[in-house]
């Protein structure tokens, strides 16, 4: 037989996803996990959304919609872009994807050609690397450190330009670590993507749950709207993850573009779900607020445990719903079974085997150092995972 795809088994299959369906997979044959794996929010889809999705369904709204999705909820996304962003969009530069993860791939389809570099900050979301892999790429990595908060700075950006270099990701606030980037530090960016030219995809999925301060999208900078790709979603806002909804906010060119992609491959994400997104984008926010409320409650929690057990490291994250500690101290011990805890894989492999706990090894995330936690769980599931936790650490000492 021919050989398959070289550049698809390049990529690697994402760790996030797989932890989640393992501990899943555990638990459904009986098995007690504790499981922090996927950040996925606990709380249902609120009533008014599953009520309006039941509603088209029943009124025969199932029919194809246009590719880059249905125009009354991409007039939805430019009225949330205008009202939450202080952005102008037309609905001809809004594409509605199955996911944010579908519509970052998207985005990499529409920029990049082969060889074309792409900046990424690391510790990254796990996905971004891979994605860029698939469409021929090259991902460049820009390193920072738990001691600057895991922030790049406009230096650290401007050592990793190079004549290849096409495009920058921002993840603001960043899955895993956190980190929020002020409107100051944005500005300091956003100037060395303009002196060079480049394109930013700016995720910003995680946008409601910012703790310390305000959000600011990068697309909102001076200079930035025509070259600031959106990438956005209803999972983690409104708890939508299994709908598949997302989109991107983009220059007429570039969504046009991602628009006859969107024709050849899925046609359009499913119009029930796009229709739970107009739901979500004209609803009442105060589910949002409230479910903001519960993850800064959470996080508070778990960092008042964590920062206590010995041999961890853990700084407090300005957003999102995660949770970066850094546990290299504990390289180099041994399991009471006698196995050797030698990088942030081995860690968690043992917390899993021998303590019911799904975490995610930093190695997913281009950080060796670190595990990392999402709370987006109930709080009794959090106690029972820093005890976990803790007598996983304690019985390595
Ligand atoms: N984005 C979530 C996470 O990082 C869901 C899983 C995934 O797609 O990575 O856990």
């Amino acid at each position: 037989m021919k050989s398959l795809s070289s550049r698809t088994e390049k990529i690697a299959p994402s760790l996030t996803v797989a932890i989640d369906t393992l501990a899943k997979t555990l638990i459904a044959n009986g098995k007690d996990i504790v499981s922090l794996g996927a950040g996925e929010p606990d709380f249902p889809t609120p009533e008014h959304i599953r009520r309006y999705a039941q509603q088209v369904i029943d009124a025969g709204k199932t029919r194809y919609t246009a590719p880059v999705g249905i125009l009354e909820v991409r007039e939805a996304v430019c009225r949330k872009l205008k009202r939450e962003n202080g952005l102008d969009y037309k609905p001809n530069q809004i594409i509605m994807t199955s996911g944010a993860k579908h519509a970052v791939y998207n985005c990499f389809l529409a920029l990049l050609n082969e060889g074309d570099e792409v900046i990424i900050p690391a510790p990254y979301w796990v996905t971004y690397p891979e994605l860029v892999k698939l469409v021929s790429g090259i991902p460049i990595f820009v390193e920072s450190t738990a001691e600057n908060k895991f922030k790049i700075s406009d230096q650290d950006l401007e050592k990793s330009i190079t004549p290849k270099t096409k495009c920058v990701v921002l993840n603001n606030p960043c899955n895993p670590t956190g980190t929020v980037y002020s409107k100051g530090e944005l500005e300091a960016l956003a100037k060395v993507i303009r002196k060079h030219d480049l394109f930013c995809i700016s995720d910003e999925v995680y946008e409601h749950f910012v703790y310390e301060d305000t959000f600011t999208s990068v697309a909102a900078i001076e200079g930035m709207y025509e070259r600031t790709l959106i990438v956005n979603g209803l999972s983690k806002s409104h708890c939508m993850t299994g709908w598949r909804i997302g989109y991107v906010a983009a220059s007429e060119p570039i969504a046009l573009m991602i628009g006859k992609v969107q024709s050849q491959t899925t046609h359009h994400p499913s119009n029930i779900a796009q229709y739970g997104a107009l739901a979500a984008l004209d609803g009442p926010f105060e589910c949002v607020i409230e479910m903001k409320k519960a993850f800064q409650e959470r996080r508070d929690y778990m960092f008042n445990r964590l920062q206590k057990i010995p041999g961890v490291s853990v700084r407090l994250p300005e957003g999102a719903f995660y949770l970066f500690p850094t546990v290299s101290a504990l390289f180099g011990k041994h399991t009471p079974e006698g196995v050797l805890i030698d990088s942030s894989s081995s860690f968690c492999k043992y917390l899993l085997e021998f303590h019911g706990l799904a975490i995610v090894p930093g190695i997913a995330f281009g950080n060796e150092n670190c595990v990392r936690f999402s709370y987006a769980a109930n709080m009794d599931t959090l106690q029972k995972a820093c005890d976990r936790f803790e007598a996983g650490v304690k019985a390595l000492l």
